[in-house]
């Protein structure tokens, strides 16, 4: 008989994780994580903790929307629980402006083909009911390119990603809300990167029927715990009369484990499938933190330490294309272009966590999810600064050191 292939324990080193996410989870969480008991998914405690996860969740994204929840997995998972109300022949306008988007728009087309456009091409069905919207990589989403789209196709449904962190850019939520009200659309958004970075409230974009996050970008949680979505009235009501073909992802039914059924609050929940108590008590603490912190704080801090970072980041002589507060989207110095991968690599190798884009342009992308304090954000402009070295660049380190100074100590003197 033949051993068994035994590999030695699995270790995992620490790292800055210095990209769009995940983020660094707070070591709250993961003690919250760890500590759980394994209580199963019908534990008073771990159902109590599903509702009041509810409540925290209605407060942080400031909605009133029943249907207001955690979906186990990952941003895809959530953005899978809100799509699937999208049906065969379904009209709907997909705004694309980076990957994120690119896959939203993929699976807006596999959930909207008819049978013979999906066997058609399985993988990258091409449905005549739905159509693409292009937007350049570096460009937002505008209030007017939604506007005229709307007019013109009148869909059903009408898709965009909030902030697109493939290339780092945040579109036009209140133009893209006004257009779905004026033209009759129901909005769905891709609020994955937005949510606990920006300080907006779901409630004052009526336009938009369907929200969904992830649990480990700007909620601090870890991945594969819960993926935040919130659905409107309408949705619900227009998802009653189509159904849908999936019982794990169905809007509804995954409600139930909420204590969400027949469109009310209930006191406790009931079986949708197995939950996970180390999961829910994760996400619980996650959400506690966002709301002692507070998400209108959070949004400041972001948007002072991104500061930073951009300023840093141009001293060396690099060009700044993205506009979200949570990452810098950036093309090397002149001399270094096309040398972007390699330098994302021998960060990577040192444990120091950025990311190249995925699509194409190739730029190099840094995250400060959950880095918000002056020691990290100069940590990664020295590691950053120390990378372009290795490539033969040079760094004007005085320079650097006179931008992040003047933005940090000009700052404290305005409080
Ligand atoms: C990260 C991200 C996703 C994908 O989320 P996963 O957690 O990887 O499943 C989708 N959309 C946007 C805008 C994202 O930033």
């Amino acid at each position: 008989m033949q051993s068994p292939q035994i590999f030695s324990k699995l270790v995992i080193p620490a790292t800055i994780a210095a990209g769009p996410g995940p983020g660094n989870t707070d070591t709250r969480v993961l003690e919250a994580f760890a500590g759980a008991g394994i209580a199963d998914h019908m534990h008073g405690d771990v159902l109590r903790g599903m509702i009041e996860c509810k409540h925290m969740l209605r407060q942080i994204w400031g909605t009133e929307n029943t249907h207001t929840f955690g979906v186990a997995g990952t941003g895809w998972s959530g953005l899978d629980v809100m799509f699937s109300a999208v049906m065969p022949g379904d009209k709907v306008v997909v705004f694309v402006n980076g990957t994120f988007s690119g896959i939203d728009g993929l699976t807006v087309r596999m959930k909207a083909a008819t049978a013979e456009e999906l066997a058609a091409n399985p993988l990258d069905p091409q449905p005549a009911s739905v159509t693409i919207i292009n937007v350049p990589h570096g460009q937002s989403v505008t209030g007017e390119i939604v506007d005229a789209a709307l007019a013109e196709h009148k869909p059903k449904w009408a898709a965009m990603a909030h902030w697109e962190t493939g290339s780092g850019r945040i579109n036009d939520i209140q133009g893209f809300s006004d257009a779905c009200e004026k033209h009759g659309a129901m909005g769905l958004v891709d609020a994955v990167s937005s949510l606990g970075v920006e300080d907006f409230r779901i409630d004052d974009y009526p336009g938009v029927a369907g929200w969904a996050s992830c649990p480990q970008k700007g909620i601090c949680c870890l991945p594969l715990t819960y993926a935040p979505v919130s659905l409107t009235d309408r949705y619900v009501d227009t998802l009653k009369t189509t159904g849908t073909r999936s019982f794990v992802h169905h809007p509804l039914m995954e409600a139930r484990h909420w204590g969400i059924i027949d469109g009310q609050d209930v006191e406790k929940g009931t079986y949708h499938r197995t939950h996970s108590a180390y999961a829910v008590a994760a996400f619980h603490e996650a959400l506690r933190i966002a709301l002692q912190q507070t998400v209108a704080q959070r949004a400041k801090d972001y948007t002072h330490h991104e500061a930073a970072l951009r300023k840093a980041v141009a001293a060396m002589g690099c060009e700044v294309t993205s506009n979200m507060t949570s990452l810098v989207v950036l093309n090397l110095p002149g001399a270094l272009a096309g040398r972007e991968m390699e330098l994302v690599q021998n960060c990577r190798a040192r444990n120091f966590g950025i990311w190249p884009t995925l699509s194409e342009p190739v730029q190099v992308r840094i995250g400060i999810l959950n880095l918000l304090s002056e020691a990290t954000i100069r940590d990664i402009v020295v590691r950053f600064g120390q990378a372009i070295e290795e490539l033969g660049g040079s760094v004007d380190h005085a320079a650097v050191n006179a931008a992040l100074e003047r933005h940090y100590r000009v700052a404290v003197a305005a409080e």
